[in-house]
């Protein structure tokens, strides 16, 4: 079997790519428990080396990943030259501060000596999504390999030409060859891979289904795992809201990468004395968006990832039409592309209230006051993050702690930061990436006790 790339805005097939066969599949894996045995020897130093040099090709580069990017998923050209900026960006944060992050720590007992040290686990399984090809690949990646482990990548089979990029880049960048491979494989081959020794963990970004599979092979074979689902995040604008950065923020926080973000503001809930003043902001500005083809520079919105996403997308939003939600704009759908979409009298058993829109289209849900809002916030299954725009920054932070999602955002929109710990709670997985908590996510963290 081969997988097929193929360019979402005009059909046409980009690259093919043969499976790897099971053999092939036992080779490579063998060839990742070798090189971690030398790999996990290297200093901090020499693995940063590899680090910065990839940095520094992703940025020489970045013109051809980028194309790679949209021509495979769809996103309009500026957001994928940031994407691969930003994936610069989080190998040189953990070149710089892996060492730091992993030192043995002193603790003292009545032991002659007691310290923690944080020590490499061995293969982790990466199973990545094609939303953001590069970037998803790349956090994982950076802290990973930083740590002295070594990296099996299971990419979405419509991304493997970014997959090739990718552990092209580290074998260019001086990583010996099983540092970091790419497996060709559909899902179905991993609970193979799960029950191999040399697999010691998985971590996985993408839907609740493909989540909640992998999470019961790992337990079956008591591995770690780590996921990243998706989310719903609420996009809450309080009455002293500065109402036009609020509507600024607000278009990028739901249009940006075509609205297929997990951490995307998917339920705006607005309270009431502001109410048709935001609406009008918003829709203003979601109106003067420009569709069109990923490849050009002043595209701003381009097409979703699949036709069959798109299709998904349509059917939560006739469903919520026909339940009483009323059309602001958009509703149109064309192949892949779908039009920006604002919605409102949006009620809780919705579609696009109750699901993950992933995808151009914006619920605007009015409340009375500062506590209807985040009761209503509350009221979803997933729990990645919420922002909420407001001057008086007193009564926001007793909101903090009574909001159980794994991030919390004032006056801008939830995104994700190297330095920051990313990651969600509810129904949008467990475990944290990026910043220090991301890389203690793979370590053995071992207690020597010395009498
Ligand atoms: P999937 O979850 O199916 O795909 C993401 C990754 O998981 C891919 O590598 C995929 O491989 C793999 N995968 C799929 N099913 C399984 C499984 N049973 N066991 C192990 N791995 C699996 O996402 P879709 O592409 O189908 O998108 C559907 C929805 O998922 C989106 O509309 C969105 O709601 C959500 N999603 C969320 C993302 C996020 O960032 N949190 C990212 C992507 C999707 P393969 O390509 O071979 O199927």
């Amino acid at each position: 079997m081969a997988f097929k790339s193929i360019n979402p805005y005009n059909n046409k097939e980009l690259a093919s790519f043969p499976e790897h066969s099971t053999s092939e599949q036992e080779a490579m894996l063998k060839k990742a428990d070798k090189t971690f045995a030398e790999w996990r020897t290297w200093s901090f130093a020499d693995r940063a080396k590899v680090l910065n040099k990839a940095a520094a090709l992703l940025l020489e580069n970045l013109e051809k990943y980028a194309e790679t990017i949209s021509l495979e998923m769809g996103k309009p050209i500026s957001e994928s030259r940031a994407e691969v900026k930003k994936c610069a960006w989080v190998c040189e944060y953990y070149a710089e501060n892996a060492e730091t992050f992993l030192s043995p720590k002193s603790i003292s007992t009545d032991a002659h000596e007691s310290y923690v040290t944080y020590e490499p686990m061995g293969a982790i399984l990466a199973i990545m999504p094609w939303n953001f090809p590069f970037w998803q690949v790349f956090r994982f990646a950076a802290p990973t390999l930083m740590a002295g482990n070594v990296g099996l990548l299971k990419h979405a089979s419509n991304v493997l030409g970014s997959a090739k990029h990718i552990a092209d880049i580290f074998l260019e960048a001086g990583a010996p060859e099983g540092a970091f491979q790419h497996l060709l494989v559909s899902h179905g081959s991993i609970e193979t891979l799960l029950e191999n020794d040399i697999v010691k963990a998985v971590t996985l970004t993408g839907s609740e289904k493909a989540g909640a599979s992998v999470a019961s092979l790992a337990g079956k074979n008591i591995k770690k795992s780590l996921l990243e689902l998706g989310g719903s995040n609420a996009f809450v604008v309080l009455e002293d809201a500065d109402i036009d950065k609020a509507i600024e923020i607000g278009v990028k926080a739901r249009f940006m990468n075509t609205g297929q973000s997990c951490i995307a503001a998917k339920r705006f809930i607005v309270v009431e004395k502001v109410y048709d003043k935001f609406v009008e902001g918003f829709v203003k500005k979601v109106k003067a968006l420009k569709s069109g083809d990923p490849m050009s520079d002043s595209s701003e919105i381009g097409v979703l990832a699949r036709e069959d996403l798109a299709d998904i997308l349509a059917e939560q939003v006739d469903k919520s039409v026909e339940m009483g939600a009323k059309v602001l704009i958009g509703q149109k759908q064309k192949g892949a592309y779908y039009e920006p979409t604002v919605l409102t009298d949006i009620s809780a058993d919705m579609p696009v209230f109750k699901e993950e829109t992933f995808g151009p289209v914006t619920p605007i849900i009015k409340v009375k006051d500062v506590k209807e809002a985040f009761e209503v916030a509350a009221n979803t299954e997933f729990g990645l993050g919420i922002s909420v725009f407001t001057q008086d920054l007193n009564q926001v932070k007793k909101y903090i702690n009574l909001v159980p999602d794994g991030a919390f955002f004032v006056n801008d929109l939830v995104k994700s930061d190297p330095r920051l710990p990313f990651g969600g709670t509810k129904k949008s997985g467990y475990g944290r990436e990026l910043s220090r908590d991301g890389m203690m996510e793979f370590v053995n963290v071992k207690t020597v006790y010395i009498q």
